[in-house]
């Protein structure tokens, strides 16, 4: 029966600048996870600030895999998988990194200008109760125990923080000198998305995605940056395989969502906003700014799947779009017979 009861729909978009900040002296960090952003419970994300020299410290999730994309800035990470292989990278902005659930890492912003990243994970209650710091682990442990682990005496250990850090002040090294030898795993972590080639490029605007095809460690998530001109439409369309989330970097843009039995709503997202498509509904953005819209959107699987409007009524016979929609021939045959993907 058809209806328009948008009151029945929960809100898909949420204003992560308008959030608080954690703060420290060398970085600070938003969230928005499923206690803020309830609709989003397979996807969350932490908005980062590091200076140069503010270390995001070991740590793990025990949740979530996390898949990074840099804003500004220079940071370095470090990550070891099961097998004792670890990794080194040196990011710019534009560049992504993707680190399987449980792996333990870090993160350190860099000089000259430290680093702003967008933390994207898939799980959306990965925070609380899930991501293990290690200066948390070590207060909670018995000394003795800290103290044989570590091969040095009790005595030698008073610095250590007596609960979470979080946020430490790193020395930075030297970029060239690795402060290990390399014990590379098979894929790397690093992918430098935005220097690729596009997955689709339009007058109206274009895509990169990685997905585990071009960067193939990420296996549970795939992410990019779509940039739309104004006025310019992605058009209808829907994921058959996972749910969307979607960062305003810059401009305006208005979120369409189709949910089945009549239901539906409209979002008009600003920068530092994010919106969240569930799984299979029908959904567009329409850049409603008057410059360009730019934005992270993140899959919650390694695998990229679409249908769009245009490729699925072109592949069907000419009368029967006609009479499913009770348009006359001559105007469906007007319609595009190849993807438009992004409508100028
Ligand atoms: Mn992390
Ligand atoms: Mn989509």
């Amino acid at each position: 029966m058809p209806s328009n009861n948008k009151a029945k729909l929960p809100a898909y978009k949420f204003s992560l600048s308008k959030q608080k900040s954690r703060v420290l002296p060398y970085g600070d960090a938003k969230q928005a996870t499923v206690k803020e952003f309830p609709v989003s419970k397979s996807i969350a994300g932490v908005l980062m600030n590091l200076k140069p020299g503010g270390l995001r410290e070991l740590h793990w999730h025990a949740n979530a895999a996390e898949w990074g994309f840099v804003i500004s800035g220079n940071v370095k990470t470090t990550i070891i998988d099961p097998e004792g292989r670890y990794e080194e990278n040196f990011f710019e902005a534009g560049d992504i990194w993707y680190f399987p659930k449980g792996h333990g890492h870090s993160i350190e912003g860099l000089s000259p200008d430290g680093t702003s990243f967008m933390l994207v994970f898939d799980n959306g209650a990965f925070s609380e109760f899930a991501t293990f710091s290690i200066t948390d682990w070590l207060a909670h442990t018995p000394k003795d125990i800290v103290a044989k682990n570590l091969r040095v005496n009790k005595e030698m250990l008073k610095g250590l923080p007596k609960g979470e850090a979080y946020i430490v002040h790193a020395k930075e090294q030297d970029r060239k000198k690795s402060l290990k030898a390399q014990n590379s795993p098979p894929y790397t972590h690093k992918y430098r998305l935005l220097s690729q080639e596009p997955y689709r490029k339009t007058e109206g605007g274009t895509l990169w995605i990685a997905s585990s095809r071009e960067f193939p460690i990420s296996t549970t998530m795939s992410g990019g940056v779509l940039d739309l001109k104004p006025g310019a439409v992605r058009e209808l369309h829907w994921h058959p395989n996972a749910d969307e989330w979607v960062y305003v970097l810059s401009g305006k843009v208005k979120l369409t969502s189709f949910a089945s039995s009549g239901l539906a709503s409209e979002s008009e997202l600003g920068e530092g906003d994010i919106g969240f498509t569930p799984m299979g509904y029908g959904h567009s953005l329409q850049n409603i700014g008057s410059g360009d819209c730019k934005m992270l959107v993140v899959f919650n699987s390694g695998i990229y799947e679409e249908i769009s409007l245009s490729t699925w009524l072109a592949s069907n016979p000419g009368q029967l779009v006609a009479d499913n929609l009770n348009l006359p021939i001559d105007v469906v045959r007007k319609f595009s017979e190849k993807q438009l993907f992004i409508i100028k």
